[in-house]
């Protein structure tokens, strides 16, 4: 390959690790070199050769309405117009406030942050500093955003303390994290039985989103529910990709379980870095000035990307939106799997609306080490199949997929044209 992306990938290795300033862009799980976007418009972003593509990456989920939405670049405009930032109260604050209230009736005092790795940080503080407790619970192949005690992954075992996923994280701090399998409610009521007394918390992404997709199985959430409450520990619902997303009131509208604290981030921006944790009052009145609990931000609350913030969600509020994202997402759910039906290759399709992904494996996947049966040669040949045919998909097995509002019929019969071709050639 060769054009303006090699050349540009080429100075970037000079100024960043890897070339990147987000590791996955690299290309490391597929191989070859990223392209460098350009622009992008509604479901199509353009690369730096002049090439097009359907877009299912929407920037990792947070553009539902598509690539510079009218509505979202009248609102940063006109904000940007008014002063970037002030360090003050503004009332775009609020607006924003009101739709996450609205949206999210758990969530009854809430705190924005820059990031869905500053909520997931600051939450876990909040629930340690309420509680008094320091044990976090999380699970396998969920990720809270990379702040130090939330990179572990699995130890050796349902009940082993956690070892560091990252160099850098000291192994005292990682070993406050318990590790359990996702959708696995008996592991969690053993650890409960065991440590039940030093658990400030269980965190869990309520639908798995960061391994591929795995939604929760029948019971688990509601299990974790019952076993925090009898533990007197938190229940975090990290919905920083399925809030807003799957429904308006995220996963624990889709399945009727309120958590006790909750992040966002991604879509509650509209393109822009915010991310928020809340919930319950009692807690939240932990967080400074209120209470003892210290978090702050110099560009918390900006004012360009409340405003993003408020135009995506104004939009998501539009009676119809989430059928018709549902019903564009079933087709091209259709066209995927009849594309891999016609070629004979094995694959998984999990999809909750309109996130969604492929694995290439008989399945079913239902936790971490189900999701990583699939074949990563796989992935890799199919993913550049289907660059090479004007259609970006993640860039790593086991990551989602995301339709938007923007995409069109033709969008996924374009995708289902390419998808046929992608899979006969892996
Ligand atoms: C993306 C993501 C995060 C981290 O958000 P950043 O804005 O990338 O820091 C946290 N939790 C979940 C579930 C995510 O998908």
């Amino acid at each position: 390959m060769s054009g303006r992306s090699v050349d540009l990938f080429e100075e970037s290795l000079g100024w960043f690790p890897g070339g990147v300033n987000s590791p996955v862009r690299a290309f490391r799980a597929v191989g070859g070199t990223p392209r460098f976007v350009n622009r992008g418009k509604g479901s199509r972003i353009w690369d730096e050769d002049g090439r097009e593509y359907v877009d299912y990456l929407a920037s990792w989920g947070p553009l539902i309405l598509g690539h510079a939405h009218p509505d979202v670049v009248k609102a940063v405009c006109d904000a940007a117009a008014d002063g970037t930032s002030f360090g003050a109260p503004t009332e775009r604050e609020s607006r924003l406030a009101r739709w996450v209230v609205e949206a999210f009736p758990s969530i009854e005092l809430l705190r924005m942050v820059n990031s869905g790795t500053e909520a997931g940080m600051s939450v876990l503080r909040a629930a340690r500093g309420f509680t008094g407790r320091d044990v976090i619970v999380k699970f396998e192949g969920c990720y809270h955003g990379h702040s130090d005690g939330l990179l572990v992954k699995a130890g050796s075992g349902a009940l082993t303390f956690g070892v560091p996923d990252s160099a850098g994280v000291p192994a005292a701090y990682a070993g406050l994290t318990l590790t359990l399998p996702f959708n696995d409610a008996s592991a969690v009521e053993a650890s409960f039985a065991e440590r039940g007394g030093e658990i400030a918390a269980v965190i869990v992404e309520p639908i798995a989103a960061n391994c591929g997709v795995i939604p929760p199985a029948p019971g688990f959430l509601e299990c974790l529910r019952r076993e925090t409450e009898a533990a007197g520990a938190l229940l975090i619902f990290d919905e920083v990709i399925t809030g807003f997303r799957v429904a308006w009131g995220g996963a624990q509208a889709l399945y009727g379980i309120r958590p006790d604290l909750t992040c966002l981030g991604k879509i509650l921006g509209g393109g822009l870095p915010v991310g928020a944790y809340g919930g319950r009052r009692d807690v939240m009145e932990c967080v400074a000035p209120l209470g003892p609990v210290y978090q702050a931000g110099t560009l918390a609350g900006n004012p360009i990307a409340m405003a993003a913030g408020v135009a995506t969600l104004e939009a998501l509020r539009v009676p119809g939106v989430y059928e018709a994202l549902e019903e564009m997402s079933a087709r091209l759910e259709g066209e995927l799997r009849e594309a891999a039906a016609e070629a004979g290759v094995p694959v998984t399709m999990n999809r909750v609306g309109s996130l969604f992904c492929l694995f290439f494996t008989e399945g079913p996947v239902e936790d971490f080490a189900s999701a990583r049966q699939t074949d990563a040669g796989r992935y890799a040949r199919h993913f550049h199949a289907m660059l090479d045919e004007g259609v970006n998909l993640a860039p790593s097995p086991f990551e989602a997929g995301f339709v938007s509002l923007a995409h069109t019929g033709e969008d996924v019969a374009v995708t289902g044209a390419a998808a046929r071709r992608a899979c006969r050639a892996v």
